[in-house]
């Protein structure tokens, strides 16, 4: 017997369409990149959106086509989101990170029907747009006294074809299981893939980011995601925001420590969430200058471990709460989210910064195990790792055209990649990438544990931990580091700092400093570059 209940469709659209009618006056602000602090209210987003719709129409764009978009964290951009998703087409954020080829690869494979581009990224598609074999159109994000000289061919200005509409449309309503995004991987092998969700799923996850135990994102928040759009759609706090009618701060293209710290006091924010290398810019900024946060409440800091000083520095000296989470583009992204539980209220500060460090614990909603070489589940008991694989409403089914093949087993179990531990509260910790753990004689050690110790060493910036084959051992970890400025730090520097808190056995064989260390486009140490630049390394110990 089914019950008897609506069954209305979870669309993106009722987001939109809820926040313009009840919190219409909550502000969207945003650093524009012409330059001025922009402000907007969800009653104009949802009006503009729906222009925005009106306009596609009218360009040929049709449900289901895909519409790229290369920007920063703009309101432009969000209308974009809503606009596009809520006409029932698929919005398809394009990292500008990456390079100009992987851009023309992913654009032509999403055929992208046309692109909208922020000022800042006119000169890359000048130059790539030849091999753009699927696109008819680009609209540029600005006004018409903003709108550059270009040589880009069947070109619009965003301001102006949504003045040509009314706004006089009613978001349609279809099957929630319609694709509604498309984010590919950052592919630090091969190329990358295309993760497309739908409707339902990011509604889905939406609450989830609204929960309490999730991110916690509710009306009283005021939200700068200095994650990027593009990247696994920051992490849905836009929906989320939307859906709860939090206030919007956005950074446009300025990142930087300054920018980011400025704008969060002058717009009250609450809550802000990115990637730890961002944070490390922002705590050095306030550190220097003698700061403090005024209303910052807590912070989302994923994508990469947190290390431990980061967190301490966040708690201890700014009072700012952290939620260190796990996700992937393919799992929308929240995956696991390191809140605290209450029989932990009492525990001394430093055993709460332990359980803080794991990357969290699962969300309803999310299944998790860890397996073995044999896909034997293994314990639940904060000690046995193994491979993750995970399931769930908003988790991948299979990448876009099917590139990968089947990547669910028969159960539904998606392989994440990661190895990990997970324990009987359901806190999981990664132990590192698959392909990047360093299996030595017959014990794995994890390189993303050996890095968070090496930053903890005074002088060192930033560390990466990779394998080096040897005769012995099979591999060996070496420590490829980043010197702060003119500090006289020594590799036996890095190796007594060590060994305060490695066993004999993990201790890396060697430390090597370097001027930069190789990103993706979402700023992970791109390991595959370093393995291949220290492919013909010696150990002093092989
Ligand atoms: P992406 O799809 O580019 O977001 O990359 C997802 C991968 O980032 C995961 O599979 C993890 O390897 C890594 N990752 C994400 N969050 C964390 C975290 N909190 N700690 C360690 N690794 C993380």
């Amino acid at each position: 017997m089914l019950g008897l209940i609506q069954d209305r469709p979870l669309l993106i659209s009722s987001q939109i369409e809820y926040a313009g009618l009840n919190h219409g006056d909550v502000e969207i602000v945003s650093r524009s990149i012409e330059g001025p602090i922009h402000r907007t209210n969800y009653r104009n987003v949802n009006l503009r959106a729906k222009k925005l719709a009106q306009a596609l129409g009218r360009l040929g764009v049709d449900f289901g086509d895909r519409v790229g978009t290369l920007a920063w964290n703009g309101y432009r951009h969000l209308e974009i989101y809503f606009g596009v998703s809520g006409m029932g087409s698929v919005c398809h954020t394009i990292n500008p990170r990456l390079f100009p080829e992987q851009i023309v690869y992913i654009a032509n494979h999403a055929e992208d029907k046309v692109i909208f581009t922020d000022l800042t990224f006119i000169p890359l598609l000048e130059a790539i747009q030849d091999q753009l074999t699927e696109t008819q159109c680009f609209v540029i994000m600005t006004d018409e006294a903003h709108m550059p000289e270009t040589s880009l061919k069947n070109v619009h200005c965003y301001e102006t074809l949504l003045e040509a509409e009314d706004g006089a449309y009613v978001w349609p309503d279809f099957d929630e299981k319609t694709a509604s995004s498309l984010c590919y991987t950052s592919g630090t092998t091969g190329n990358p893939k295309g993760v497309l969700y739908a409707h339902r799923s990011t509604v889905l996850h939406s609450y989830c980011v609204c929960a309490n135990d999730g991110l916690g994102v509710c009306n009283s928040d005021s939200i700068l995601p200095v994650v990027p759009m593009f990247h696994a759609n920051a992490w849905g706090i836009p929906y989320a925001a939307a859906m709860s009618g939090a206030k919007m701060v956005m950074p446009g293209a300025q990142m930087d420590g300054k920018s980011v710290y400025e704008l969060m006091e002058q717009e009250g924010v609450t809550l802000s969430a990115g990637v730890p290398t961002v944070w490390l810019m922002l705590l050095g900024y306030v550190k220097e200058n003698g700061l403090k946060f005024s209303t910052m409440r807590r912070t989302v800091i994923g994508g990469s471990a947190a290390p431990r000083s980061m967190i301490e520095t966040f708690i201890n000296d700014y009072g700012v709460n952290v939620v260190h989470a796990w996700g992937m583009t393919e799992t929308s992204p929240i995956g696991t989210t390191g809140n605290l539980l209450k029989k932990h209220e009492d525990l001394p500060e430093s055993e709460k910064i332990d359980i803080r460090l794991k990357q969290g614990r699962t969300v309803y909603g999310v299944e998790l195990k860890i397996v073995d070489d044999e896909d034997n589940e293994m314990p639940r008991d904060g000690v046995a790792f193994g491979r993750l694989l995970v399931r769930g409403p908003w988790i991948t089914s299979g990448y876009f055209k099917s590139e990968g093949g089947d990547v669910v087993d028969a159960n539904g179990w998606f392989d994440t990649g990661d190895v990990g531990t997970l324990d009987k509260d359901g806190y999981m910790q990664i132990t590192d990438r698959s392909k990047d753990v360093i299996k030595s004689g017959g014990e794995w050690i994890s390189s993303i544990d050996v890095e968070n110790e090496a930053i903890g060493c005074a002088g060192i910036v930033e560390a990466a931990v990779i394998a080096i084959p040897h005769p012995k051992w099979d591999e060996r970890p070496l420590v490829i580091a980043i010197k702060e400025e003119g500090h006289p730090v020594t590799r036996e520097d890095v190796l007594a700092h060590l060994k305060n808190t490695l066993a004999k056995w993990q201790l890396p064989d060697d430390v090597v400093f370097v001027d930069e260390l190789p990103h993706t486009a979402t700023g992970k140490l791109l390991k595959t570059k370093l393995r291949e630049q220290f492919k013909d390394y010696k150990l002093p110990s092989a």
